[in-house]
């Protein structure tokens, strides 16, 4: 497989990375003393897990430009969330001083564009993450506006497919080479592909569980003209392209549910690299290819539709009967 080091350095960074954000979710999920309003464990592990990613990446590519949704501004005027991710990323990552530790996360600053830079989303779907469901640690690298290979951690996920034991897993891609799932804890490769369903009906399709976050009313017309019976498959984060890269489900659908809403390239880039190498599709809600050279947003695209790719265009079409 092509990017050998590239996508060994990602396997690596996501890997730790998810550890940590597994860590912290445990301690929310088990502990007792923290309230549902407090988001403090998100910040703590998004901040850790950017750390941890950026630093690995930095360390494989020096130089190479790294997009990331978070930056270090609240952890500099906070002693208290400070401490707490400094403590996460030397248990994950090994020993780092406190400036190193903000610098890293700080290597995230990049604003994408042109030539070949990594995007990383730290923790993609925190109402998951927070609701102790389904959240993913999303690695992509893009090369002139096209996403070339990508790494989702998935640690609720299982590496083995109709398995719901939340072990973990890993899932890499490189467009048009191929796709594997790795457990997290080490093991075997497995490579993935879509699934070999050739009509829309039989389909079944995976959205957002947070309707804030896309137009289920919307999702259902299309659903409807495509026949599809099966309900909805609704799952936190970028663990959507993973069902569909593996054939746990064969349409994402995304149609925003905010008029104007501009997709951010860090929601995308992984996702679509997964499924793509595992021979899936995906484009805009108009078929588009999606621009992932524009900035750190699509602002090139609306809507973000991801198939197995045996009926892409009847998806699409039903798309533009729909809104
Ligand atoms: P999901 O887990 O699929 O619901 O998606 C989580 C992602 O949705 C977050 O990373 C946000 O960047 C993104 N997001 C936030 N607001 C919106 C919106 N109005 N429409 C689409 N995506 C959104
Ligand atoms: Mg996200």
């Amino acid at each position: 497989m092509a990017y050998e080091k590239e996508i060994a350095a990602a396997l690596e960074a996501v890997r730790k990375a998810s550890e940590l954000c597994r860590s912290v979710q445990h301690d929310l999920v088990s502990g007792d003393t923290l309230s549902k309003e407090d988001r403090s464990p998100v910040t703590i592990a998004d901040l850790g897990s950017q750390s941890v990613v950026c630093r690995e990446i930095r360390a494989a590519f020096p130089g190479e430009p790294i997009v990331g949704e978070e930056e270090s501004g609240l952890l500099r005027d906070n002693d208290e969330l400070r401490v707490k991710v400094l403590g996460l990323v030397r248990a994950h990552a090994g020993d780092i001083s406190e400036e190193e530790m903000l610098r890293s996360i700080d290597f995230g600053g990049g604003s994408g564009g042109g030539g070949r830079f990594w995007t990383v989303d730290p923790i993609d779907g925190t109402k998951g993450f927070l609701r102790g469901d389904q959240y993913a640690v999303a690695l992509g690298l893009v090369e002139d506006g096209k996403v070339v290979l990508g790494v989702l951690g998935c640690p609720n996920l299982s590496a083995v497919k109709g398995s719901d034991e939340r072990t973990g897993a890993l899932f890499a891609g490189v467009r048009g080479e191929g796709a594997f799932v790795t457990p997290l804890g080490g093991g075997e490769q497995t490579a993935i592909t879509v699934d070999s369903i050739s009509e829309p009906a039989e389909a079944r399709f995976c959205e957002s569980v947070e309707s804030a976050h896309a137009a289920h009313d919307t999702h259902g017309r299309i659903s409807t003209l495509l026949g599809i019976r099966s309900e909805p498959f609704r799952i936190d984060s970028q663990c959507k392209y993973a069902a569909v890269a593996r054939g746990d489900a064969s349409i994402y659908l995304r149609l925003s549910s905010r008029k104007g809403y501009v997709e951010k390239i860090w929601d995308h880039a992984a996702g679509l690299a997964v499924v793509e190498g595992a021979g899936g599709k995906v484009t805009d809600m108009y078929g588009k290819d999606l621009d992932f050279g524009a900035g750190s947003t699509l602002k090139n695209n609306t809507g973000v539709v991801a198939t197995n790719g045996a009926f892409h265009d009847r998806v699409i079409a039903a798309v533009g009967k729909a809104v």
